[in-house]
């Protein structure tokens, strides 16, 4: 597939996987993933696999660790909080900002989410921000208005360059974890539209670099058309990267 843009698929184990079990995912996608170039492959396990992980992936060299959130501060007084140092200790190069399960289980802002992304550049580690409709936003016709305030609040404070460095993941939130997955249609017009909000708030050369992920029920099955679409360069994959086969078919079927 020839994009202008690599493509970056990410796997979000989110609260899954002791370290043992941790360690055989990626042992085997090691195995399956070994060979295939071009494209940025990233897994992202909880926090306390990380350090494990990162050690196992030391000898793949196109396989990237990614964490899934992290704070907004620098080390200090903010018990039960990970900071962006505390990551790089790992060799963590991406971090999951914003996922919707975040927005809604821990009223995460967009106020918030622009802070961490600020905190994660200053740190040299590329934030991967998730924004997305509700089925209710949606809906209600409001799937514009929404992302262009998610857009504009995650975002708008980064300069230029730490944008181009930044991944976008839109995922409407009726998507994810049920099985339902945007057409390619409505995905190609979500997408659009983010890269249209990015050139007005940046510009048209930096809305070109900027990679913007789909998530939400992708699976091998659908991978294909999902990234032959223009605006999409990439997957966020949750359920469908627990397992070796799904996650590395996703990859396979996506190049
Ligand atoms: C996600 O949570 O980021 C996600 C896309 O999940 P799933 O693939 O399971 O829909």
């Amino acid at each position: 597939m020839d994009k202008e843009r690599k493509l970056i698929i990410a796997g979000n184990w989110k609260m899954n996987k002791t370290v043992a079990e941790a360690l055989d995912l990626v042992n085997g996608l090691k195995l399956e993933l070994g060979k295939v170039k071009d494209v940025d492959i990233v897994v992202c396990p909880p926090f306390t696999a990380l350090g494990e992980v990162s050690k196992a992936i030391l000898s793949a060299r196109n396989l990237a660790l990614g964490a899934q959130n992290m704070s907004e501060h620098k080390p200090g007084a903010y018990t039960g909080e990970i900071a962006a140092q505390m990551l790089k200790e790992f060799s963590v190069r991406y971090v999951i900002l914003g996922h919707s399960e975040r927005r809604i289980y821990q009223l995460e802002s967009d106020e918030l989410i622009s802070k961490k992304a600020q905190a994660a550049h200053a740190a040299a580690l590329k934030p991967i921000v998730c924004v997305g409709e509700t089925l209710t936003e949606r809906e209600a016709g409001q799937m514009e208005k929404v992302l262009e305030t998610q857009v504009r609040g995650s975002l708008a404070a980064l300069t230029k360059d730490q944008m181009v460095e930044t991944v976008v993941a839109y995922e409407p939130v009726w998507a994810i974890g049920t099985g339902k997955t945007a057409t390619a249609q409505q995905a190609q017009d979500a997408h659009a539209f983010i890269r249209a909000q990015l050139a007005k708030i940046f510009d048209e050369a930096v809305a070109r670099k900027v990679r913007i992920q789909y998530g939400g029920s992708v699976k091998p099955a659908n991978a294909r058309e999902l990234m032959s679409l223009p605006d999409v360069d990439g997957a966020l994959v949750g359920g469908a990267a627990l397992e070796v086969r799904s996650f590395a078919d996703i990859v396979k079927n996506s190049i």
